[in-house]
């Protein structure tokens, strides 16, 4: 998707700091960071929102929540908690139309979310 930001990072058209990289996924920092670690798990495929997804997409979305879990660990978050969370939709806050995941942590979560 040309248009796509996360799709030009993915092809290294527009830096930014990637944290982890495998065939399927990418990982890099949030450009905007709402916490002391505030990355963004992003599939290499170019999916809209989690509302595309579709069942041939199983095992890709699995492996995002596993590659995020070990992210948290890597991060030390895991012991004082963190949050992942995908927006769908402009009201959820989705800006970028690729699907991502936000993995947060490195202060206290609250709950309800705003
Ligand atoms: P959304 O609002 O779609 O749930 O999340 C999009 C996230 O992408 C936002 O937290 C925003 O700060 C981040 N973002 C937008 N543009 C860029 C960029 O060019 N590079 C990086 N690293 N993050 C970006
Ligand atoms: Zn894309």
């Amino acid at each position: 998707m040309p248009d796509c930001i996360f799709c030009q990072i993915i092809e290294r058209k527009t830096p930014s700091k990637i944290v982890f990289e495998d065939e399927q996924v990418m990982a890099i920092e949030d450009i905007n960071p709402q916490a002391p670690v505030h990355l963004l798990i992003v599939p290499k495929k170019h999916i809209a929102s989690l509302d595309d997804a579709t069942p041939q997409e199983q095992t890709l979305l699995g492996h995002l929540l596993l590659v995020s879990k070990n992210i948290a660990r890597e991060r030390k978050i895991h012991t004082s908690g963190y949050r992942l969370l995908t927006n769908h939709g402009r009201g959820a806050g989705q800006s970028v139309f690729h699907i991502h995941f936000h993995l947060l942590g490195g202060r206290p979560m609250h709950w309800p979310p705003g």
